[in-house]
């Protein structure tokens, strides 16, 4: 996909700080982090978030890396929070599905803001 700053990622066009990679996913920290470990998982195919007929298969091997890339990461003992933001209403900012992996510090309790009714 043209001018998909994660498309081009994948396909070692920007550089990235790479965590994990195989024939279908990488995974990279995030350039912003919002906890001491904050990796980002992507199919290098691309879909624009879950919404985008992804198929189970696929989604199977999105989030069936996400424990592995956990343990790369050194949080799987202590845990992590898992997010994907979808859509407008979620703030997705990059239109290419991505889980974000945070870890590192105890998060905050919850998991849902609302900035209004
Ligand atoms: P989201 O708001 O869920 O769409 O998250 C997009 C994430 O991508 C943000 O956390 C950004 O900091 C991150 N991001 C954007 N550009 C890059 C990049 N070139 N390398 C790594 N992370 C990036």
């Amino acid at each position: 996909m043209d001018n998909c700053i994660f498309c081009m990622i994948a396909e070692g066009k920007v550089p990235s700080r790479k965590v994990y990679e195989d024939d279908d996913i990488l995974a990279f920290d995030d350039i912003a982090p919002q906890a001491p470990i904050h990796t980002l998982v992507i199919p290098k195919k691309h879909y624009s978030n879950m919404s985008d007929d992804v198929g189970l298969v696929a989604l199977g091997t999105i989030f069936g890396a996400v424990p592995k890339i956990a343990e790369l990461k050194g949080v799987a003992q202590g845990g992590y929070r898992v997010i994907v933001n979808n859509g407008i209403d979620a703030n997705q900012t990059v239109g290419h599905l991505h889980v974000h992996i945070l870890g590192g510090r105890k998060m905050a309790q919850g998991m849902v803001t609302f900035d209004g009714e």
